[in-house]
């Protein structure tokens, strides 16, 4: 994860203080406290949570003379404890097939997301299908054919404007038809209407149920890193729009400052499934959050 820049705690120790620089080293004081809240704030991990990092930080240390390796070691050690707990991949289930419902808004990387997963399961021996839900977007569902051809996973689409539930439902046929493992299925990300997405989507959900009343066994909702704070209300509506099982971070290879996955965590404790690491079919890596919280801290 390139998601944290210079690295936080570098910022506050000045340029030179890296792993080995031992020296200098700073007494943990109100002011030090405030200039690390203020660089978790700037890192997208938002008010609250860079608040209770920092007091966790605080906590029995006041006053203490600290070095830069042991201010990372214990912040890195709180952001993974944050993220521990949500560094889960999707589940697999002995379903079949087990039904994946992708949303989020356009351009947060939903339709790449899919051809990097379809991928993954037909590398892990999985037959995959995918239903290109967004049948109101021609370009979603061009771009969708390209990821299918990509992935070596075929693609169901209908005419541009038909009813997506009614794909949805010829695609649970065909699944069952050919004994797939996952139906993935593509859905719009249009929340200019919320509540005809939200209809839209409702209608997919209980058009699958007359196929198989437990489906859709996975709601993944795709949030670019890259909209910090708006990936918090991102997940606030599509909440409302839909039962999201669990998320895929996209564009953590970019200006991401990658704190929003912290307040993420913090806030809805939603499994962190994969994240997006560029925009190649293998650029989709499981969250780790040893990792990530070392990277972030830098
Ligand atoms: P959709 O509208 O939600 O289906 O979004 P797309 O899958 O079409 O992605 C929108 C843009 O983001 C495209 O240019 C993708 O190449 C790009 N993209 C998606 N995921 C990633 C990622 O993890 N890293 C980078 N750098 N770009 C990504």
């Amino acid at each position: 994860v390139a998601a944290a820049g210079p690295g936080l705690v570098g910022r506050i120790f000045g340029r030179t203080a890296g792993p080995q620089a031992d020296a200098p080293r700073r007494v943990l004081d109100d002011a030090m406290l405030e200039e690390l809240e203020d660089m978790l704030v700037q890192s997208d991990m938002g008010v609250d949570t860079a608040l209770r990092v920092t007091a966790n930080i605080a906590e029995g240390r006041m006053g203490r003379r600290l070095s830069a390796t042991e201010l990372k070691e214990l912040l890195a050690g709180e952001i993974a404890r944050i993220m521990a707990p949500v560094a889960r991949p999707m589940p697999i289930y002995p379903r079949r097939p087990q039904v994946v419902l992708v949303v989020g808004v356009n351009g947060s990387g939903k339709t790449t997301t899919i051809g990097k997963l379809a991928s993954q399961f037909r590398a892990a021996g999985k037959n995959v299908v995918i239903a290109a839900g967004d049948t109101f977007r021609a370009a979603a569902v061009e771009q969708l054919q390209v990821w299918g051809q990509r992935a070596g996973v075929p693609v169901m689409v209908a005419a541009q404007g038909s009813d997506p539930a009614s794909l949805a439902f010829d695609a649970m046929t065909r699944a069952e038809a050919e004994g797939a493992d996952l139906l993935m299925i593509d859905t719009a990300g249009r929340l200019q209407n919320r509540q005809d997405l939200m209809e839209e989507l409702a209608k997919i959900v209980r058009v699958i149920r007359k196929k198989d009343p437990s489906a859709p066994h996975n709601t993944l909702l795709v949030l670019d890193a890259t909209t910090g704070q708006n990936a918090l209300s991102q997940v606030e509506t599509f909440r409302k729009l839909a039962d999201v099982s669990g998320l895929v971070m996209t564009k953590l290879d970019g200006t991401a400052r990658g704190g929003v996955l912290v307040a993420l965590a913090d806030r809805f404790g939603l499994p962190i499934h994969a994240i997006g690491v560029g925009e190649q079919i293998d650029d989709l890596d499981a969250f780790d959050a040893e990792d990530f919280a070392r990277a972030l801290v830098g």
